[in-house]
């Protein structure tokens, strides 16, 4: 959080109730102290989020959800911190200093980003230039407009090969640097640029850094790859990059629709013609991380992938997915044309959006698909088929679209209503069980020491004489996870002077290595009052665990010992520990 100051976001956060912030996104009801709510953090029916207006906290018994009011915004908006800061700010009618669309907090990459933004400016600066006339042709004849161009940050590798490495150099970056983010490559100690002779295409993180490039070739060179990318890593991972995200995910979220394409090409096309809502995977299958960002959008997915056959694979296999993480899904398959970017070409906007307006639901792809390659007239085909669609209905969580399908199969192929239903609960309780399973959370069983140590460390974040009594009584944790938290506590509060447990949150919101278990003690704290008698007993706990582990330690120690008298003194101090315990 460099560029914003603590005591900004603490008066924003004071000033804002955090009852009233939750409320204004989820019904909650006031039970005793605190609120409940549906979490919307899981897929639940039952209130499972508790509210506390003493603490401004919130937790979840259910999925460990627990934080402030800004990190529950910033993560029912799926925004940035500072963009949840500056919406809390707005909804209590205060302002903020900073600009909340700027990447504020710590950019762990500042330098590897500046540097694709420099090579992205350099490469659109050479379309400008008379070098790139030709290139700049190619893409009007691919009815790439300006406006498109500058939108999507298009530009060109110039034909020498090592044009951006002397820029990049000249502003004194190290030609390791740039080779580790495949922006130069190295034969032999000699450094030249990655990308030459092509059109580039700027690829982005989910924040709109800058990350790689995905270059083409212009002038129907043969023997060469047509395409070429920007190799994976420390700020590019394929795998969690969706083309366009952090353009599309307002729109998605406005219009409760994202639509997913193969090609970033795809997605360049359909922004052309006013569909912004658009994500390309680059590439078909979809990943963990993929998915989860498609989660975050809370809207319906229309897959619209290639109208080939690796194109149909990947909608079965991406759906399958999307479906069992409870994504409303659905298909748009094109005919003709190869893919969005060549169906608008050929067939024009409109003919597109007419597409996308009628999707069909995953259900209904499914049971098209399965028609795929078959043979309904013959017994053995539509067994299989009946077995595949009962086989997806068991998992659908909806009995009255169990029922129609059930009756229009029975009608549609003669068979008989009871033997569909038979079959079907053949298939029904495992998948079911599957289902349920999933919402658990797996916690781990905590030992005496490992509870007292969290309660204290609870303690601390909530009032500076449980700091004290802390420095005083203890001083010290063996676990370095639970020795990094409190140094943090005490650091926090030896430079704002004062500490909430809401506060703090925000405090190490930023800090990656600690922010899970932080919010972790959060929400398995206790919600009674905190006392100094309670507090004191955690205390003793920790210690007796530190004792028994020291004692152990020094017996090690002593057995060792060859000097008498060294020996004796380990004895003492044994000895010592084990009177404190009583
Ligand atoms: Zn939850």
């Amino acid at each position: 959080m460099a560029l914003f100051s603590n005591d900004e976001i603490n008066n924003i956060r004071a000033n804002a109730d955090i009852v009233n912030v939750i409320s204004s996104y989820i019904p909650l009801t006031q039970k005793g102290r605190n609120y409940l709510g549906v979490c919307p953090f899981h897929e639940d029916h039952s209130p499972s989020m508790s509210v506390s207006s003493d603490k401004q906290i919130y937790k979840c018994f259910a999925c460990g959800a627990a934080g402030n009011v800004f990190t529950f915004v910033q993560d029912y908006e799926n925004v940035s911190f500072a963009e949840a800061v500056s919406i809390v700010a707005a909804k209590c009618g205060m302002e903020v200093s900073f600009d909340p669309t700027k990447n504020v907090a710590v950019d762990n990459y500042a330098k590897e980003h500046k540097i694709m933004e420099l090579s992205q400016k350099f490469f659109a600066n050479n379309l400008k230039t008379s070098f790139g006339k030709e290139a700049v042709k190619y893409l009007n004849e691919r009815g790439l407009s300006e406006d498109i161009i500058k939108e999507f940050g298009i530009g060109l590798s110039l034909d020498t090969n090592d044009s951006l490495l002397q820029l990049l150099t000249k502003k004194g970056y190290k030609t390791d640097e740039l080779e580790e983010i495949g922006i130069v490559n190295n034969s032999n100690g000699t450094y030249y640029d990655m990308f030459t002779k092509r059109i580039t295409f700027p690829l982005w993180d989910k924040d709109g850094n800058i990350i790689g490039f995905s270059a083409r070739v212009y002038r129907g060179e043969k023997n060469v790859s047509k395409y070429m990318n920007s190799r994976e890593n420390k700020i590019f991972h394929k795998g969690d990059t969706l083309y366009n995200y952090h353009n599309a995910k307002d729109i998605a979220k406005r219009e409760k629709e994202i639509i997913v394409v193969e090609g970033f090409m795809d997605a360049i096309r359909m922004s052309s013609v006013g569909i912004k809502n658009v994500v390309a995977l680059c590439g078909t299958a979809m990943t963990k991380d993929q998915i989860s960002l498609l989660k975050k959008l809370r809207c319906k997915v229309i897959l619209c992938l290639d109208n080939d056959n690796a194109g149909l694979i990947a909608t079965v296999s991406n759906g399958d997915e999307l479906v069992k993480e409870n994504v409303e899904t659905y298909v748009v398959r094109l005919t003709g044309e190869k893919d969005p970017d060549e169906y608008i070409l050929a067939n024009g906007a409109e003919a597109f959006i007419e597409n996308i307006k009628k999707p069909l639901t995953y259900f209904d792809f499914k049971m098209d698909y399965f028609k795929h390659n078959r043979d309904l007239n013959k017994v053995e085909d539509l067994s299989q088929y009946v077995n595949d669609v009962l086989k997806t209905l068991s998992t659908v969580d909806d009995s009255i679209l169990r029922e129609v399908t059930l009756n229009k199969i029975s009608k549609e192929y003669n068979l008989s209503l009871d033997v569909l239903k038979n079959r079907l609960e053949k298939f029904e309780p495992v998948v079911i069980r599957e289902k349920e399973e999933k919402k658990e959370v797996v916690k781990t069983k905590k030992d005496s020491y490992m509870i007292g140590s969290e309660r204290i460390l609870y303690y601390m974040m909530n009032d500076e004489k449980y700091i004290d009594e802390y420095q005083t009584k203890l001083g010290f944790f063996n676990d370095p996870m639970y020795r990094e938290i409190a140094n943090e506590i005490v650091y926090y509060y030896e430079t704002n002077k004062e500490i909430t447990v809401a506060d703090f949150i925000t405090y190490v919101s930023s800090k990656d290595s600690i922010k899970g278990k932080v919010m972790e003690i959060v929400n398995e704290s206790i919600n009674d009052d905190l006392t100094m008698e309670a507090m004191d007993e955690y205390i003793d706990a920790v210690l007796k665990v530190s004792h028994k582990n020291e004692i152990k330690r020094l017996k090690e120690l002593m057995k060792k010992e060859l000097d008498q008298d060294k020996k004796m003194k380990i004895a003492l101090q044994i000895m010592e520990l084990k009177k404190e315990d009583v």
